[in-house]
Formats: structure tokens, C-alpha cells, sequence
């Protein structure tokens, strides 16, 4: 592994709004970035600076493209719910001697007039499914679509970036489109397809939060599907705290202590 500071680059682990602001706020500072994607989507949103795209091949790949590219720290920006990546980029960086910093937004946090189902997966989403309701929204990411397949009785506006990986369910229409949406757009879609349930993950954040908002207009209820436990680890919530961590790394300086934020399982220190 290269000292920090020494030529290689900070790597970080991409694909939503927070590691596309991370990656402008340290190209801004000078700070060499190589920003990630998985490359599911056809035409991503880009991150300013050098951008790689593909899995690196598991924790192995990732381990040996960090050592041969000098790598001096990585910050893990995945969405909440891509547990995969976030594994293997805890078991990488720790063999490889890297430090790790996870950048994830906060959940979502319920409000008077909200009725919400919290559940586990997708699959106790799709068991609460029948007895909530006749015609649901399924805001949900297009690989977990199929766990609806087998519901005969609820038709289903399948809302989602890219074409939802089949099977699926036998009555629904697809809704092709990506956030940020905003209420007035969330109130017409539940209004216009006589929308009586809601699913969605508790991805967080301000971009896709409206249907909730619309949902409680409605007094629609809202199944939640909790957020998988990331690895342990230091993580933060806001760019500009990852992106502090990172300029300390690059220069390589120390990192100041700071608390634990809310809902996260772990803030040790960075190695
Ligand atoms: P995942 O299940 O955790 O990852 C599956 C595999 O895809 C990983 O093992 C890795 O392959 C590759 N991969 C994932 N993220 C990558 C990245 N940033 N750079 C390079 N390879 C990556 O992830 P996912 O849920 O499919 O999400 C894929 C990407 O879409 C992530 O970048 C995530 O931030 C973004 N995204 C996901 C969601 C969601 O709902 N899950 C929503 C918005 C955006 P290897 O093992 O070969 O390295």
C-alpha cells in the first residue's frame, strides 16, 4: 500500500447523488479521485473526475485493484441497500491495509399521520402486500421486483430506473423513471392509478422522500422495508464530513474524533 499523499488515488465507491457530490467536492480540493459504478444503468448521472465502471471481481479483485493502483483510501458511498459492495469493500480494504470510510444517508424517520409497515426483506414486504392492499405503488430497486411475482390479487405500478429483471407480477403496469421527484408529481401518480398502498426500501434522503409525503396526504399506508446491517466500521452521514476525512487522508494528516452519528452501527476510527 502507498503512504497517502503518495500519487495514488482516493476511490470511491459510487452510484448515488452523495458520491457524485463527494467525488465534485474533492476534485474541487485537488484531491486524485477514481469514482466507481456497477454499470447497471445505461446512461448514468457521471461524477466530475476519472470514472471506472464494472465489479471488481468480489473481495479478491477489489483487493488487488486497490494494491495496483495505490489506492490511498476508499469511501464507500453505495446506496444503503448494496450490501454486497459494501462487504466486499470492508474485507478488501482490511486485507489490503487501506483505510475505509462509509458514507451513508440517513433513513427515513416517521411522522404524525404516517402509516407505515416497517418489515425485514422484500419477501415479508411481499407477504404484507394482500392484506394492506388492492392496487400498490412498488417503488423498489428493479432486482427485487421478482419477489412480487406470485400475488394474484393486487395490481401493481412497478415504478423503477431501468426495466424490473422478471418475473412479474401477473397484473401490473410499469413506470420507467428516476428521481428526484417531487410531490405534486407523487400526488397526481397516486391520484391517476387509484394507488392504496405504497412499498418502497428506507433508502433515505430527500430525492425519492415525496411519495411518503404523499402517502400520509392520502392516508395512504406504506410498507418499509428496513435497511440491511452494513459491515462494522467508521461511517458518517454528510459529504462534507467524508469529504474532510478524505482531505485529511490526502494530506496525511489525522482525522479528529467525532461522534457517532444516529442509526449507524459503528464510527471507530479510521485506520
Ligand atoms: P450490490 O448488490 O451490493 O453489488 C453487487 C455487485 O455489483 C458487487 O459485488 C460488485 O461486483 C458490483 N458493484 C456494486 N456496486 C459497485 C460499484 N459502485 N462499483 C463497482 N462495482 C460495483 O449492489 P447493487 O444493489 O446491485 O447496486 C449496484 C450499484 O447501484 C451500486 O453502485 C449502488 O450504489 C447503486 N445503486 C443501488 C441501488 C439499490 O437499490 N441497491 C439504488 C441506487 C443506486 P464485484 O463483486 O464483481 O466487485
Amino acid at each position: 500500500m502507498s503512504a497517502p499523499g503518495a500519487g495514488g488515488p482516493l476511490l470511491i465507491l459510487g452510484g448515488t447523488a452523495e458520491a457524485r457530490d463527494l467525488a465534485g467536492v474533492l476534485h474541487g480540493r485537488g484531491v486524485p479521485v477514481i469514482s466507481s459504478l456497477a454499470g447497471r444503468v445505461a446512461a448514468p448521472r457521471l461524477p466530475p473526475g476519472e470514472v471506472r465502471v464494472g465489479g471488481f471481481g468480489g473481495p479478491e479483485g477489489l483487493e488487488r485493484w486497490l494494491t495496483e493502483h495505490d489506492v490511498f483510501a476508499v469511501v464507500d458511498a453505495t446506496h444503503p441497500f448494496a450490501a454486497r459492495m459494501s462487504a466486499s469493500a470492508a474485507t478488501a480494504c482490511r486485507r489490503a491495509g487501506v483505510p475505509l470510510l462509509r458514507l451513508e444517508r440517513p433513513g427515513w424517520r416517521e411522522r404524525p399521520g404516517d402509516r407505515w409497515v416497517w418489515v425485514d426483506d422484500v419477501d415479508a414486504a411481499a407477504d404484507a402486500v394482500e392484506g394492506l392492499g388492492r392496487r400498490a405503488l412498488l417503488a423498489l430497486g428493479r432486482q427485487e421486483v421478482a419477489a412480487f411475482a406470485g400475488i394474484e390479487s393486487t395490481w401493481f405500478l412497478i415504478r423503477s430506473v431501468g426495466p424490473p429483471e422478471p418475473p412479474l407480477p401477473r397484473q401490473h403496469e410499469l413506470l420507467l423513471d428516476r428521481g428526484p421527484f417531487a410531490m405534486s408529481g407523487e400526488l397526481g401518480v397516486l391520484d391517476e392509478h387509484r394507488i392504496d398502498l405504497v412499498v418502497t426500501r428506507d433508502s433515505g434522503g430527500d430525492q425519492t422522500a415525496a411519495k411518503l409525503d404523499a402517502a400520509r396526504e392520502r392516508g395512504v399506508p406504506v410498507v418499509v422495508v428496513r435497511r440491511p446491517p452494513g459491515p462494522d466500521g467508521p461511517a458518517v452521514t454528510t459529504v462534507a464530513e467524508a469529504a474532510a476525512w478524505a482531505s485529511a487522508r490526502a494530506d496525511g494528516a489525522a482525522t479528529p474524533a467525532e461522534p457517532r452519528p444516529a442509526g449507524l452501527r459503528s464510527l471507530d476510527r479510521a485506520g
